[in-house]
């Protein structure tokens, strides 16, 4: 058996970078960027209105206001997309539509409500005096042409697709998704929608899986739930680590006298790290490589898989992809007293939130077995204390992992 810490630092030495690829705009949702984005042109790319108006010189509207209107010629119209090489002479102006190119000589624009009017006429009505610089969008007043609008490494949302349009990207570099198998064992598990017999359970690990997998960004390619039986099993992994770069079953990996996970792995041809970790929930837990296919055996206890698969699983898909991890890490002080294991790391499904003066308090969950899953219905994080000698009490510190898709309370 060994400790937490050795078994997460031989995963991370055994984490390969999948590369990247390349994806249209339509697909890049969620993606994370393999490199920078840098701007190939300034934003906005040339002086242009903000208003619909009149592009003029100020000095030629000094003094203007509803009773002693300037009046000025109508030289050209400027309108958005159609480029134009109108100069602006003393005494002129230009109908200038928003986006519209700021013909060379004006220095302002007068919105079209303080004028005249976009009427056919050679001349127009000001009303109001014009300030040097009004509602014009500067060339590069927003991203000057180099700079790097999006850090690589960052998450594809809306923004950044919003972005990525911007500046005329079409096909995008992302990191590659690990490609995952999801194996659920046990001759006792039947599926949603059956009918239950006495002694059978409802499989519900695959479908936290599939979730988890889904949140943190890698993509499920093969997935079965299997009978404790050894040809099965053999016949469903090998097929597995052929196509798979992180293999994750659930079940038959304890001591049961039907417990042939780790066996048919090891028969395979898996190089085993580990098998046990000095953790409660979790003990079981195998962990082993063939080839660059990374193999987790988690024990089938549903907050065993649940906070093994946190612990062990999102930060390889994290770090594979140079993404943030899903649950970040802070200190938070216990308003009940924790279980602390003398020999074990425990870990359990609890609530955190902010109080009045800023701080972070978090509470256990009172459902401490491994089996029983709604400890998680009202949880936020999951918290997570070393050995020791001493339980923890209220008023101590512990570390949270905070769950990124629940919210602070
Ligand atoms: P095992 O690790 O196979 O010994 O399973 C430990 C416990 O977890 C048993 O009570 C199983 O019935 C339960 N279990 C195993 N697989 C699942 C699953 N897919 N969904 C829900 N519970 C499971
Ligand atoms: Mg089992």
């Amino acid at each position: 058996m060994i400790s937490v810490k050795k078994a997460q630092l031989i995963i991370s030495k055994n984490i390969r970078p999948l590369g990247f690829e390349s994806v249209l705009l339509n697909n890049a949702r969620n993606r994370i960027l393999s490199q920078d984005i840098i701007a190939n042109i300034p934003m906005p790319q040339f002086d242009n209105s903000a208003m619909d108006g009149f592009a003029v010189r100020a000095a030629d509207t000094k003094g203007a206001n509803k009773s002693s209107p300037k009046t000025l010629m109508m030289v050209g119209v400027s309108s958005a997309g159609v480029s134009n090489d109108i100069i602006l002479h003393p005494g002129e102006c230009v109908q200038c539509m928003t986006g519209g190119k700021i013909p060379k000589g004006a220095d302002s624009i007068v919105i079209v409500e303080n004028s005249s009017g976009f009427l056919d006429s050679k001349t127009v009505k000001i009303f109001k005096e014009a300030k040097i610089g009004e509602h014009i969008r500067k060339r590069g007043e927003e991203v000057q042409e180099g700079d790097v609008v999006i850090s690589k490494g960052t998450c594809i949302t809306p923004s950044e697709i919003g972005i990525l349009a911007t500046f005329g990207c079409e096909k995008i570099s992302v990191m590659i998704k690990p490609k995952v198998g999801i194996f659920v064992t046990g001759n006792e598990l039947i599926e949603p929608g059956h009918k239950i017999k006495l002694g059978q359970i409802y499989n519900s690990n695959f479908y936290v899986f599939s979730e988890l997998v889904e949140q943190s960004g890698a993509e499920i390619v093969m997935s079965e739930v299997i009978k404790d039986d050894k040809d099965s099993l053999q016949k469903s992994f090998s097929t597995a680590l052929q196509v798979c770069d992180i293999i994750i079953s659930s079940g038959g990996v304890s001591m049961g006298r039907f417990d042939y996970v780790r066996e048919v792995y090891n028969e395979l041809g898996v190089q085993e790290h580990f098998w046990k970790v000095a953790q409660k929930p979790g003990k079981p837990l195998f962990f082993g490589t063939m080839g660059t296919s990374l193999i987790f055996g988690l024990p089938g206890n549903p907050v065993s898989s649940f906070i093994c698969y946190m612990k062990y699983i999102d930060p390889v898909i994290q770090n594979s992809q140079n993404k943030k991890r899903n649950s970040e890490e802070h200190q938070g002080i216990l308003t009940k007293d924790f279980p602390v294991d003398s020999k074990k790391h425990r870990y359990l499904f609890g609530k955190s939130w902010i109080d009045s003066h800023g701080k972070l308090l978090c509470t256990p969950t009172s459902k401490m077995g491994s089996h029983m899953l709604t400890a998680s219905l009202r949880s936020n994080c999951i918290l997570e204390s070393p050995p020791g000698k001493h339980e923890l009490k209220a008023g101590d510190k512990i570390t949270i992992n905070l769950l990124n898709w629940r919210k602070f309370k």
